[in-house]
């Protein structure tokens, strides 16, 4: 497959654990492809490992990509190698991004739900959903506000009136049921795009079935490890 190389411009912490990668091209001369919300890019890493992360930059934006990588100290080296090893000015392979998680149906409302570094996608799809003036609102379950990403983006007056965070340790309650209130909430004929654990995503997926909301509203993406 046809590779780009990127030169790492520059790399900042986006949260606790949570790396901020900006990537542009290694080439003056090389255009980067267009890319839709939802997109990923795989980076060939360093090691040899080649990982998926999602484009959570604004769309519109042509001259640059970013990812966000959590890193997962019970995982194969991947993320990890992309916090100890990589660093601004590295050049690194990419493939061209691809979107298995497009935001295509947005009649109505939409209701973005990210469950930690899940907020990469729907950070990018905020940005698309905001420019084409659709209405929407941004659910981002963090276990702390130290641990959520990107939090200075998102408390900018263009996009904070659409963004609730739901911090676990902010939680008083024992009871409360945040994901579920937050879906109890929404209109019934509201689209959702959601993105975070597996867990999460389960439940979100249940409870929508469990309040009888149509199957096509609800699209979700796994950030499965590669195989
Ligand atoms: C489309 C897409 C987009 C993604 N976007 C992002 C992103 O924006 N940010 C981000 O941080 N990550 C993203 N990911 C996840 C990312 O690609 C890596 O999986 C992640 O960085 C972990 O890589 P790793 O090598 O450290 O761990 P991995 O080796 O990939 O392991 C990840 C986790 O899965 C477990 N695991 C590993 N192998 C198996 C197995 N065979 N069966 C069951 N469990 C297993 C590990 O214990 C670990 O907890 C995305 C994944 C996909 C598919």
């Amino acid at each position: 497959m046809k590779t780009l190389d990127m030169r790492v411009a520059r790399r900042w912490p986006a949260a606790e654990g949570i790396e901020a990668f900006e990537l542009l091209p290694a080439r003056d001369d090389l255009a980067l492809p267009a890319y839709d919300a939802g997109a990923h890019i795989t980076v060939h890493l360093p090691n040899g490992l080649r990982r998926n992360y999602s484009l959570c930059g604004d769309p519109s934006r042509r001259d640059s990509y970013r990812i966000a990588v959590l890193k997962d100290i019970s995982g194969r080296g991947g993320s990890r190698c992309m916090h100890e090893r990589v660093q601004a000015g590295d050049i690194l392979k990419i493939s061209p991004p691809r979107n298995d998680f497009p935001l295509n149906d947005t009649d109505g409302h939409c209701v973005l739900l990210a469950g930690g570094v899940g907020v990469t996608p729907l950070l990018a799809m905020a940005y698309t959903l905001q420019a084409r003036r659709v209405s929407f609102e941004l659910h981002y379950f963090a276990r702390t506000r130290s641990r959520a990403a990107f939090l200075d983006e998102l408390s900018a007056p263009t996009l904070s009136e659409k963004i609730r965070l739901h911090c676990d340790d902010e939680n008083t309650d024992p009871n409360a049921r945040p994901l579920e209130t937050v879906l109890a909430g929404l209109a019934p004929d509201v689209r959702a795009y959601a993105c975070g654990p597996s867990g999460f995503l389960a439940f979100l997926g249940q409870a929508w079935q469990r309040q009888n909301r149509p199957a096509d509203h609800f699209h979700f993406e796994a950030f499965a490890p590669q195989a």
